[in-house]
């Protein structure tokens, strides 16, 4: 589209660039933050205290004082009443503007003063006795510094103008709905009228606001379809069925699988015998048994000649992989690579060497795994742990390793995690996701019991670690999170140590953080895991993955700080054995409404499902879904929670549109989308 939006002054186009304002359509769409009512004239003796207002005047005298510091003072009249209006930053130009017999209308709050009303940097302009009021409220956008409102607003109104604002949508499915036509609902957002409810406005639940946020989530959803009919003609390695090393494998190993786990498998292979890749979410509660799952899908691509690539999100959690793939596999002559940030160039050369050659079947890694320089030599499948802890351009890279040079060949992936996904986040961001659950623990298990438990009473707590160690049970301390300062925490934890050292001279104490040498951290962890030490003091490193089964106890200092879906994936590292487990979440007093919420959910529910429920509710998905980092934008206007029946009406009407209306579906998804490619999806 030409026009308006290319004769715009290229200083303002760069500030509009910031937004992310690229086109006529993208002006269209971009909504006011709130409303000022400049449709009234207030008369000063009517202004209420904390009530913005607008007020006409005409300046009597303009001067710039110093008390104490420079300012701009402006004296008037508004219906006989004095009136003094306050500028602190202002231009020159703005005293010669202020003369004597200038009409003003000022937005703003009236105070009263020592000289009778005063208005504090009122926003304001210069009219004539008979300039006509405004007829509609007065947007206020979201802006960027150095882009002034009244030239956003003009863009936009040029934008209306001149935009075609036709209407894809069919009439039947909006009458469907009871949803207002576009262009009206434009209008409306971006001028309304004064009688319209400012509160429905301010809440988003006025029926224009309602037909907006219901196009962005058709929007999304059109282009998860498309996505995935894309998908389903991409070519995979479409994958033998197991074979001999599989039953090996399974003869080799000192459980059998719970009915869930062996459901999920049989979900994966069928997936993986397809010759479209498979794009598969692995969800298990913490401790539900989903590396042997992995470890038998990577099994299967190896039983057909080809390569997997297994990534996990800390350097701990891949080494654990690591040893427990090779501990499996080896025996099975499988060989299996290792690749990490912290390796020798030398070692990383070598490995490198091997996966290149083909002759590394499964190779274990961090992120080190999506680096350029590793080619692949015939991947057809990449495990992903964590997957929530990787931003979403970290994993689209592992997908690109697998991909031919004609870019039609993708290796199937398959994603683990332990936060499952609320139903409308499913619906939206994973939509084009397959899901299989490990809805059921290992037998043998024991819930753990939460206690929540003041820091004031911490002696009671180091008594109670002490019984459980000498009982030979095994403990981990888990040091407090310092996110403004990695330094700080790093100190906490070592000083924690030294103190719990002292405190527990006849225990075998070790410490394990993210500032250890990937090599002291392997061999800290195989020692505890060993039961050569019985308390371990940890940062947040072990939150993922880590597997001690004989670790009953847990305590977390100030648990207060932490998010749920951290707490959560903690508390997880114990009740993985057969005795009872205990987690301790220590907390400071006094406590903010928010975390005493946290500490509360915690200590009410074990189920991961509910946890992440209350998380999505209190943060918003953008954590959940890993994406905060990653610069793709989430929806603007939408919100999962309060519009779950929007979520709902658009999935059906994306379904309805491309088959029916295909092209008022791209038309749409056109403007939606304007240069993004596409939106989240994982
Ligand atoms: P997560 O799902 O949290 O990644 P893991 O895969 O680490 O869980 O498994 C947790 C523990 O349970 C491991 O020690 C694993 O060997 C064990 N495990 C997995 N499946 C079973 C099973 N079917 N029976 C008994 N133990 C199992
Ligand atoms: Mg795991």
């Amino acid at each position: 589209m030409g026009g308006s939006f290319e004769r715009l002054p290229a200083a303002v186009r760069k500030q509009l660039d910031k937004l992310g304002l690229h086109s006529v359509f993208d002006l269209v769409l971009h909504l006011p933050l709130r409303y000022e009512d400049e449709t009234r004239i207030t008369a000063l003796r009517d202004a209420r205290a904390g009530e913005t207002v607008q007020i006409e005047a005409v300046v009597e005298a303009s001067e710039v004082v110093f008390r104490p510091r420079r300012l701009l003072l402006c004296r008037a009249r508004s219906g006989g009443e004095a009136l003094t209006l306050r500028f602190f930053h202002f231009y020159p130009s703005q005293l010669k503007q202020l003369a004597p017999g200038v009409r003003l209308r000022a937005v703003g709050e009236v105070r009263p003063g020592f000289f009778g009303a005063e208005m504090i940097h009122p926003r304001y302009r210069v009219v004539r006795a008979d300039t006509p009021l405004p007829q509609a409220l007065t947007p206020i956008y979201p802006t960027t510094a150095g882009l002034a409102q009244h030239v956003l607003r003009k863009a936009v109104t040029d934008a209306l103008a001149e935009a075609d604002l036709g209407d894809p949508l069919p009439p039947a499915l909006l009458r469907a709905l009871g949803l207002p036509d576009f262009e009206r609902s434009l209008r409306l957002l971006h001028q309304p009228p004064p009688d319209v409810s400012a509160e429905a406005l301010q809440l988003r639940s006025h029926p224009a606001w309602r037909r907006i946020k219901f196009d962005e989530l058709l929007a999304q959803q059109l282009s998860m379809r498309l996505h995935h009919r894309r998908r389903q003609s991409t070519r995979a390695h479409a994958l033998a069925p197991p074979g001999a090393l599989t039953g090996t494998f399974l003869e080799n190993l000192a459980f059998s699988l719970t009915d869930a786990q062996r459901r999920c498998l049989e979900e994966i292979r069928a997936d993986l015998a397809l010759a479209h890749p498979m794009q598969r979410l692995l969800q298990g509660d913490v401790g539900s048994g989903k590396t042997v799952v992995a470890a038998l899908a990577a099994l299967q691509a190896v039983e057909s000649g080809t390569q997997v690539a297994v990534m996990a999100p800390t350097e701990i959690l891949a080494e654990q992989h690591h040893a427990k793939f090779a501990a499996w596999l080896a025996p099975l002559n499988v060989s299996v690579a290792w690749l990490s940030g912290s390796q020798s160039r030398k070692d990383k050369r070598a490995q490198v060497a091997r996966i290149e050659s083909g002759e590394a079947q499964v190779v274990v890694g961090t992120h080190a795994l999506f680096q350029e320089q590793v080619a692949f030599r015939r991947l057809a499948l990449a495990i992903v742990d964590e997957q929530h802890r990787f931003g979403v351009h970290q994993r689209l890279a592992l997908r690109q390793k697998g991909t031919d040079e004609e870019g039609t060949m993708q290796p199937h992936q398959l994603m683990m995690s332990a936060t499952p996904i609320p139903r409308t986040l499913a619906m939206t961001f994973f939509a084009d996701l397959d899901v299989s659950v490990i809805d059921e623990l290992p037998p043998g298990r024991t819930p753990v019991v939460t206690k929540l438990v003041s820091d004031a009473r911490r002696d009671e707590v180091l008594a109670r670690v002490r019984d459980a160690c000498m009982e030979g049970r095994q403990a981990y301390w888990v040091c407090p999170l310092i996110e403004e300062s990695e330094a700080l925490q790093l100190q906490t934890a070592m000083d924690t140590y030294e103190t719990l050292r002292t405190a527990f001279p006849d225990l075998a104490v070790g410490l394990v953080h993210g500032r250890l040498p990937a090599a002291d951290k392997g061999a800290v962890m195989a020692q505890f895991a060993s039961g050569a030490l019985q308390l371990l003091v940890a940062t947040t490193v072990i939150e993922v993955g880590v597997d001690v089964p004989n670790a009953s106890l847990m305590v977390i200092e100030h648990a207060e700080r932490m998010g749920l879906s951290q707490m959560h994936q903690l508390r997880g590292r114990v009740g993985r054995g057969a005795a009872a487990s205990v987690c301790i979440l220590l907390f400071q007093n006094p406590l903010s409404d928010n975390a005493r919420e946290r500490l509360r959910i915690m200590y009410e529910h074990t189920d991961g499902f509910e946890i992440a429920r209350h998380d999505l509710r209190i943060r918003g998905p953008g954590e959940l879904l890993g994406a905060r980092q990653s610069g793709v934008p989430m929806l603007r206007f939408a919100d999962l929670e309060t519009d779950a029946d929007l979520v709902e009406a658009a999935r059906d009407a994306a379904a309805r549109m491309l088959r029916d209306h295909p092209q008022a579906a791209q038309l749409h998804l056109r403007r939606w989308m304007g240069a993004r490619q596409e939106y989240l999806r994982v």
